[in-house]
This record gives C-alpha cells, sequence and structure tokens, in this order.
C-alpha cells in the first residue's frame, strides 16, 4: 500500500511506525474559584510556561537545527501577547477555569491565522502548541510527548508541532510523516535540519499502524507500508552518511564542489556543520518575508557577512532577492495577477518602481560586504533572468550603485557576478550570458516548470515537475556546454542537485558545482567518491539520446 504526499529532503528511509497522537485534555469548565484565583493560575502557569520555552529556545539552539531556536522565540511572544491575555482574562471574569478561558481565549486568533496564506498560516501551529503548553500546565496532565521512543523509528502524526519534536530523541528517528503540513511548516524545516526524509500532507495516515514496517520517500513523497526486499535495498544506499569536511572528487579525480542552499543564519550555521563546501544558494527573499518593513542596508550587510565569516575558505553565492511568485511580500503593493510565476519577479522587480530601492539597498550592501575580512568569496546571482537585455541593465545597476558608494565614500568591491538559468530563454542565450558572467546556476524547480509548462505548486500537473524529462536535461547539458565555453563555471541549485540518486548523472552532464539542502550534503558527497567521471560521461550521454521520461528511468536503474 502507498500514501501520497508532499516529499521533503530528497532521501529514502525505513523503519517502524511510532504513532504518535494529540493529547485530549480532559476540562471542567465551571470554575468554583474566584475570578482572582484563576486569574493568579493562569499567571503562574504562563511563567512555568514561559520558562519551558525558554529552555526550549535554548536547547534547539544549542543544538543549532535550522529555524527551530527561533520557533521557540516567537512562541514566547505569543505568550506575551497582550491581546491574547486580556481576552483570556477577560473570559476568566466570566466563571471559567483559567484552563476553559486559555481554550477560549486562542480560539480567534488561531482562526485569524489560519484565514492566511503561506508561513502566517503555519504560524496558527504554534499558537496551538502554546495553547496546549498552558493548558497541560494548569490541568497537570503531562502531553504525550516522544521523549521515549524504540529505535528506526518513523513518526507518523496528523501533524507535530515544535513542542513535540523537542524532546524527541533525534538518533531514533528515520523518518517523519504528518497528515498536515506543507513545504514551510515546521516538520519539513525539522526534517531538512535533521537531514531525514519526511513525507507531509498525506491527508489520511489510514493504514498506518504502530510498529508496522515502513519506507519514506521524501524524494517521490510517498509511504510505502510494508515495503518489498527490493525497494529496502535502494533505501540502504540512501541511508544518512557521515559528515566529511574536505572536499570530494570523483574516483579518477573530477573534483565537484558540494555547496548548501541557505535561507537564514541558522541554516548558514547548520551548512558549515553537514561539511558544505560552501554556499551555492542564498534565497535572500525570506529576509524580506512575515515583516512590517524591508530590511535595512546594514541589515543585509552584516547577515552576508555573517555567512562570509562562516565560510572563510569557500565560496558564499547569494542570491538577490527573488520576491513575487510564489513569495509575495507583504508591505509591496504588487497588483495582483492571474500568474505570479510569470509576472514580475525575481530581477524583474529590480527594474520595477517597487522594487528598486529594495533590490538597491540589498545590492548595495552586498558590494559592501565584497570589501569585508573575508568577501572575496562572495558571489552574487540575479534570478528570473529572461534575458541578455536584462542581465546587462542588472550589471549596469550594478555599476551605478558602485559610483553611489563611492560618493558615499564608503568600501567596496565587486564579487563574482551570475545569473540563475531557470527559464528556457536563458538556456537558449546561455552562451551569450556567460560571455558576460562569471558563473550560470541551474535552478531545476523553475526551469522544469518554465520548460514543461506545469506549475511547481499544482498538484494536478505535479507529474509534468519532473527534471528527468528529456526537454530538461537537454536544457541542463546546452547550459553547461555554454558556459564552459565562455568560461564560466557552472552549477546547479534546483532540488535535482540534492538527489545522491541522480549524482552520477549531473557529473555525467558536466556540472561543477552542486548545491543542495545541508541535509543531503553528506549523502551527495560520499556518492560522488564513488563515481567515475568518464563512465558517468558515457552514462549522460546515452540519456541525452532518449526520447522518454520512462527511457531516462530505466537507463538511470
Ligand atoms: C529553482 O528554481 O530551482 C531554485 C533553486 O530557486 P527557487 O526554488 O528558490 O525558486
Ligand atoms: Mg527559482
Amino acid at each position: 500500500m502507498e500514501i501520497e504526499g508532499t516529499g521533503i529532503t530528497q532521501q529514502k528511509a525505513s523503519g517502524k511506525i511510532v504513532r504518535h497522537e494529540e493529547t485530549d485534555f480532559s476540562i471542567e469548565e465551571k470554575s468554583d474559584k474566584t475570578a482572582e484565583d484563576e486569574k493568579e493560575r493562569f499567571e503562574s502557569a504562563k511563567e512555568e510556561a514561559r520558562s519551558q520555552l525558554e529552555e526550549a529556545a535554548e536547547k534547539t539552539g544549542e543544538k543549532s537545527e535550522g529555524d527551530e531556536g527561533d520557533i521557540f522565540k516567537a512562541q514566547i511572544q505569543f505568550l506575551e501577547d497582550p491581546q491574547i491575555t486580556s481576552g483570556i482574562e477577560d473570559n476568566i471574569e466570566e466563571g471559567i477555569t483559567a484552563e476553559a478561558a486559555v481554550r477560549k481565549g486562542f480560539e480567534d486568533p488561531i482562526s485569524q491565522l489560519e484565514s492566511q496564506e503561506g508561513r502566517m498560516k503555519e504560524r496558527a501551529d504554534d499558537l496551538r502548541d502554546v495553547r496546549d503548553r498552558l493548558i497541560s500546565i494548569l490541568v497537570g496532565e503531562e502531553r504525550t510527548n516522544l521523549s521515549d521512543i524504540p529505535d528506526e523509528a518513523v513518526i507518523v502524526a496528523e501533524n507535530l508541532k515544535p513542542s513535540d519534536t523537542s524532546e524527541m530523541d533525534r538518533s531514533k528517528v528515520e523518518g517523519l510523516v504528518t497528515a498536515k503540513g506543507s513545504r514551510t511548516s515546521h516538520v519539513a524545516i525539522l526534517s531538512k535540519s535533521m537531514g531525514i526524509p519526511a513525507v507531509v500532507g498525506t491527508g489520511t495516515l489510514e493504514g498506518l499502524k504502530e510498529g508496522e514496517e515502513v519506507l519514506v520517500d521524501g524524494e517521490n513523497g510517498n509511504v510505502v507500508v510494508d515495503p518489498s526486499e527490493e525497494q529496502l535495498k535502494q533505501v540502504k544506499k540512501s541511508e544518512k552518511a557521515e559528515v566529511i569536511r574536505e572536499r570530494v572528487a570523483t574516483g579518477d579525480g573530477k573534483k565537484i564542489e558540494v555547496a548548501a542552499n541557505v535561507a537564514n543564519h541558522e541554516e548558514v550555521k547548520q551548512a558549515a556543520e553537514k561539511g558544505a563546501d560552501g554556499i551555492g544558494l542564498y534565497r535572500t527573499e525570506f529576509m524580506f518575508l512575515d515583516r512590517e518593513q524591508p530590511p535595512t542596508e546594514e541589515e543585509h550587510y552584516e547577515n552576508y557577512v555573517d555567512a562570509l565569516d562562516q565560510f572563510p575558505d569557500d565560496r558564499v553565492i547569494v542570491r538577490t532577492m527573488d520576491i513575487g511568485g510564489d513569495k509575495p511580500v507583504p508591505y509591496l503593493d504588487l497588483e495582483e495577477t492571474d500568474n505570479p510565476f510569470l509576472g514580475k519577479r525575481g530581477i524583474r522587480l529590480a527594474f520595477d518602481s517597487e522594487g528598486e530601492e529594495l533590490f538597491d539597498t540589498q545590492m548595495k550592501a552586498l558590494l559592501r560586504a565584497a570589501a569585508s575580512e573575508n568577501g572575496s568569496n562572495l558571489g552574487v546571482m540575479f534570478p528570473m533572468v529572461s534575458s541578455v537585455e536584462e542581465f546587462d541593465s542588472a550589471l549596469e545597476k550594478v555599476e551605478e550603485l558602485e559610483q553611489e558608494l563611492e560618493e558615499e565614500e564608503k568600501d567596496y568591491a565587486r564579487p563574482e557576478l551570475g545569473l540563475m538559468v531557470e527559464t528556457p530563454s536563458t538556456v537558449q542565450m546561455a552562451g551569450e550570458l556567460a560571455e558576460r558572467a562569471d558563473f550560470l546556476s541551474i535552478g531545476t524547480n523553475d526551469l522544469t516548470q518554465y520548460t514543461m509548462a506545469a506549475s511547481r505548486t499544482d498538484s494536478e500537473v505535479a507529474e509534468l515537475q519532473n527534471p528527468l524529462y528529456p526537454s530538461v536535461l537537454r536544457s541542463i547539458k546546452q547550459t553547461v556546454e555554454k558556459g564552459r565555453e565562455n568560461d564560466a563555471w557552472v552549477g546547479m541549485c534546483g532540488e535535482m542537485a540534492g538527489n545522491p540518486q541522480l549524482t552520477e548523472l549531473l557529473v555525467g552532464l558536466g556540472l561543477d558545482e552542486l548545491s543542495m539542502s545541508s541535509g543531503v550534503v553528506p549523502g551527495v558527497k560520499s556518492e560522488i567518491k564513488e563515481i567515475e567521471q568518464e563512465k558517468s560521461s558515457s552514462k549522460a550521454e546515452e540519456v541525452l539520446q532518449v526520447s522518454s521520461i520512462e527511457e531516462v528511468k530505466d537507463l538511470l536503474d
């Protein structure tokens, strides 16, 4: 039996199911105490919750698990929210217990967040988490937790909230499966930071029984109950690998840079821990989301200098804001469009009255960061370039901003400049673009979307969102060749780069660098060491000859 969902972390794992159920608290509604007494109980529960959350933030921060420490810090803010607190106190005045008042007081804020989109919607889970922590303290009942689990566990739950996982013995977890959740939910962040596969948003957990063996396929987004021997053998190949700190080469000596994709300071730290050879894609648009005002030049500067300092001997490629598409920003007044993926996004916003100032501020900070102590390793790339004119305009803009910095008497330097190859038009013009750029980085997520004309967020066409289609593979090959002819190095930072089962093909296609989620860096590094460059090139040649994805898959098997 197979259950479909969204795959997180491009790996497979197997293990035995551990079902995690949410605690169903029994709550007394009517209070036999005075409102003052109930308020006091609420206040001391709040105190206790705060100290638990501070401890959890510290603990997860120390373990440097991606955004997790910050999640608990955000939960403390929810706990202190004056509106929620006064709502709860008003409820207590009506003669109910503190626990009933807490349950009621969180209802509206939770549904308000739930009615929003994207990351804000996910925050509703944090509110539930804070609510349940308070109730658990008030009723004196422990929530079910994951502190005592057997080895090789696959945790199966409706949803996993930060409090569920902060106590979890991570060394025993092989995989995660949740009925709810999406790529941006807590469980996805956790899965990536632990480097273990997850399948989220399955909709159902039917047929997933305690103790049963399952295969969690984070690559294809499915869960296989009672997998065959053959399927389990494949898992062995992609099992968690040891961290490899040094740079790696194929068996016959071709060096491949294995870098990390990151979105914030925590992920940069984690990339270093996982032995990444630098940062291949810093998705800076996340700096612009979930806030009221855009980041200042100083904030940008400090962020980039911090990344450069954490990788003093490696390249750090920062992508300028890729806002628009599936990543809207609240303070930008962008017109609603039927098709945001085909609208103003990425570099297009740099030349737009709405986005220009944001871009200029960011780019100036980057030019300054390039002059910092470890700044000579900085690379800057532009997203969603679709014509040579656009890249030329971006270069002109860089020159103008350098001029401004000159006038402001600030230190600056020119970093390596490159672009994302993510549209079919860029592939066609890759030669001309590579003449102008220092490097090209192939974004297979978008390149597949635009080549196959299949939205990356529409599950109805998920089948077409596969970079193994011959048209996408030939586009990759063409980009690599054009880059090489024009002395530009060529990397790949789409999800495809982080799939160890495709590493041989990618090496064979001639990529110089692969950039991926930190969790999969060790697996890809160890895979590269097993590969013979010559053999992989002939395999890639063969793959490039066939005309259907089925034939490609057959050859790769
Ligand atoms: C891509 O499109 O492959 C890519 C790496 O960029 P993003 O996923 O951020 O659009
Ligand atoms: Mg992209």
